[in-house]
């Protein structure tokens, strides 16, 4: 009991060393201030907390989930047995049972019985432009306030975030691993004001976290690609290791739907890039652009399955019917949507999209900046709100919303059998004190430990033995 109590306030510990890891790295002073504090108090418990620097370890009482238990059809609970995980050259290369005999000889820490959960993926954010890191500033009324004032505001903006931008991204990257993401893809502005700035800033954060977070690039001509006439720096912006052309609102800010989406397009054709467009519009222009997206991709087969639809509101719009069969086209072409499970007026069908076979991912879009100040960073959370917006409250419900927070990446299939973690796969998950991951999805707990490739990137864990 003692044990218990002292190990829980050390966890809550750990947790707040995660925030000062943070706040360490928005200063520019990542390293030692959360290494030295974690090794601190509480490490007579099993051992000490270290940095996990081997690339040849076992992690022992790792909580993984066996099973549905089943009350005639209903899932009722999740079955779960601890393991041992031996991790080498950052995959999975085996998983002990609880009582097995264990290689001898190698560096062993202790998960504690925590449960792991799959790496969660932020495929939806701007870690170019934000106030996280910096002093609390709340954005400006948006009442009557149309895109286009939002884009007037950036004008005069940008150049206030460029000189910090570096630390603020990565102060972002250190939120969003110690809520278990090690992968994203973040937007980034190309517009007349920055120039190729934002995106020169964004790589210099991601090349001092190439081992420890994976991020694509999205090149978004936040200004307009016609409006703001920067088809020549979007096309720079692809030789600088962009990975997707980016787009938005063709209608409202570039007046022009058919000609901004070819000139975009154009840009993925010639560079043999995909596309990830942020559409907002609601009026029948916005369906009227889906529409022309998906006979584009049609068209063109290079760019099958490279095509994101960021946000697409206009889908709200649609009856059943029209919906199904825009649904059916978007699978068909690959096309992807990404939602930040939006709440208020906007109810977005996902769930009949992914039923159509449409893959849905989830991101934060915002953590705190001049759109919006409420943003987590927690994948986690984007599941939470799925459930509860869709009736996912039963246990089997709540364990598959994870699923848009992971890539699709379950611990259990549809049928109750263990889909994850297998041997051979990339060792990339993050520890909480669940029971299963319905609980987890529900309940929202700490994340202690994040784990990608292998490599420990945020919290801690003990070391029993070296
Ligand atoms: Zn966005």
């Amino acid at each position: 009991m003692l044990q218990n109590t002292v190990s829980q306030s050390r966890r809550s510990f750990l947790s707040r060393t995660g925030q000062l890891t943070t706040a360490a790295a928005v200063a520019g002073l990542a390293g030692g201030v959360g290494r030295e504090a974690r090794a601190a108090p509480g490490n007579c418990l099993v051992g000490e907390t270290v940095n996990v620097k081997e690339t040849h370890y076992l992690l022992s009482d790792v909580r993984l989930e066996e099973g549905f238990e089943k009350d005639a059809a209903i899932v009722v609970a999740t079955s779960t047995a601890l393991y041992t995980l031996e991790i080498k050259d950052g995959k999975i290369a085996a998983l002990h049972p609880k009582g097995a005999a264990l290689p001898q000889g190698l560096p062993t820490y202790a998960a504690d019985g925590q449960l792991a959960l799959p790496i969660m993926r932020d495929m939806h954010i701007h870690l170019d432009k934000t106030f996280y890191g910096g002093p609390w500033q709340a954005p400006l009324p948006r009442q009557g306030k149309t895109i286009m004032d939002m884009i007037a505001l950036e004008e005069k903006l940008l150049p206030t975030l460029l000189p910090t931008s570096v630390e603020r991204a990565e102060g972002l990257i250190a939120l969003l691993q110690s809520k278990g993401s090690t992968i994203a893809r973040s937007h980034c502005n190309i517009d007349p004001v920055s120039g190729l700035k934002s995106l020169e800033h964004l790589k210099l954060a991601l090349d001092k976290h190439k081992d420890d977070f994976v991020c694509e690039i999205v090149a978004f001509p936040q200004h307009g690609l016609l409006h703001s006439k920067v088809d020549g720096l979007m096309r720079e912006a692809m030789q600088m290791g962009v990975d997707y052309v980016g787009g938005l609102d063709p209608t409202n800010v570039d007046g022009a739907m058919e000609k901004s989406l070819d000139a975009m397009f154009q840009i993925a054709l010639d560079t043999g890039k995909g596309v990830d467009i942020h559409l907002h519009e609601t009026s029948p222009a916005g369906v009227a652009a889906i529409t022309y997206m998906i006979d584009t991709v049609e068209k063109n087969p290079a760019l099958k399955g490279k095509v994101t639809i960021s946000h697409a509101f206009a889908l709200t719009t649609l009856n059943s019917g029209a919906l199904e069969e825009t649904a059916v086209r978007l699978a068909a072409n690959g096309m992807s949507i990404a939602s930040t499970v939006p709440i208020g007026g906007l109810m977005m069908p996902l769930p009949q999209l992914s039923k159509a076979g449409v893959f849905v991912m989830t991101g934060t879009d915002s953590v705190i900046d001049h759109w919006s100040p409420f943003g987590s960073g927690d994948m986690l959370e984007k599941a939470n709100l799925y459930a509860q917006l869709y009736r996912g409250s039963d246990e089997y419900h709540l364990s598959r919303s994870l699923a848009i927070s992971t890539g699709g990446v379950l611990p259990l299939d549809d049928k109750g059998n263990r889909a994850w973690p297998k041997v051979g796969d990339e060792a990339g998950f993050t520890l909480t004190r669940a029971s299963c991951s319905a609980e987890a999805v529900a309940r929202l707990p700490v994340r202690s430990a994040t784990f990608h490739k292998g490599r420990l990137v945020s919290g801690g864990v003990d070391k029993v033995s070296s």
